[in-house]
């Protein structure tokens, strides 16, 4: 379906980004596989960039195009979290994030845009979270950042619609990745609990159904969006988060 066609994927090393590469690899896209630590066994062609720099966000979409001869669809996976109240959120790191999360798929859209027009079916999709929709405390970074790509994809519907791009930002819940293993252990020795319990009752507390999402299917909703079915989803948050925000 999608031979012939080119992917640039972020976060590609680990997680959803690296599912993202693997099943947009298996549906015959053509993927750049851009990650701070790029894994050379991994899935698609990697490509080392720390995307909190701007010159490196131009370099990567250069990259596939001079690997691909053309882009079709950009993934901006690369997230980081930190988590602490707003009087200490030490302020270089709010300045990270910000950079990672919000001004490179800003970047990536902006330099990968006529691209994307001459694909004739450009997608650009954002993996933003379900706290893109709603807030947890000591998180304000990570909030404000997955709040301002829903903002960025509906801009750029908008901008788009004539050349026949689309962008959308998958909102999940939380997914079975070592960002959020790793919270685990760390959770069930602050509560004095055990590990199954710290993931029901603590880090699933906001989901109505009490599982992980895995990486694969966030993998399946993005791969659905970059494909020809994807088309009508544009300028939407595509949220899939176990019930979370239905309250
Ligand atoms: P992960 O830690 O498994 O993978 C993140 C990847 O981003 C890593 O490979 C890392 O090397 C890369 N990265 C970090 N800083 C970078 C930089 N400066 N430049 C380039 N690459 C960099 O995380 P994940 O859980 O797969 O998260 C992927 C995305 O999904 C993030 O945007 C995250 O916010 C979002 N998300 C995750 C969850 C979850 O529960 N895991 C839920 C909703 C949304």
């Amino acid at each position: 379906m999608a031979e012939g066609h080119a992917a640039l994927v972020t976060g590609a090393a680990s997680g959803i980004g690296r599912a993202v590469a693997a099943r947009l690899a298996q549906d015959g896209f053509g993927v750049l596989s851009v990650d701070l630590h790029p894994d050379p066994d991994g899935p698609g062609t990697p490509h080392e960039a720390d995307l909190t720099d701007a010159g490196a966000n131009e370099a990567a979409v250069a990259a596939a195009l001079d690997r691909f001869g053309r882009l079709d669809v950009i993934v901006a996976g690369a997230g980081i979290q930190h988590v602490a109240p707003i009087q200490d959120f030490p302020i270089e790191r709010w300045q990270t994030i910000l950079a990672l999360m919000l001004t490179s798929p800003f970047l990536l859209a902006r330099h990968g845009w006529s691209a994307l027009g001459e694909s004739g079916a450009g997608r650009f999709i954002a993996i933003a979270s379900a706290h893109g929709l709603v807030a947890s405390p000591y998180k304000a970074a990570y909030v404000s950042a997955k709040h301002g790509v829903i903002g960025l994809v509906r801009t750029l519907a908008l901008e788009g619609a004539e050349a026949g791009i689309t962008a959308t930002a998958v909102c999940p819940g939380y997914v079975r990745t070592p960002l959020v293993e790793a919270q685990i252990p760390d959770q069930a020795r602050a509560h004095g609990i055990s590990e199954d319990q710290a993931l029901e009752e603590v880090i699933l507390a906001p989901h109505a159904i009490k599982e992980l999402i895995e990486p694969s299917e966030v993998a399946d909703v993005v791969a659905f969006l970059a494909g020809p079915a994807g088309r009508s989803f544009t300028g939407v948050p595509v949220t899939m988060d176990m019930g979370w925000t239905a309250r």
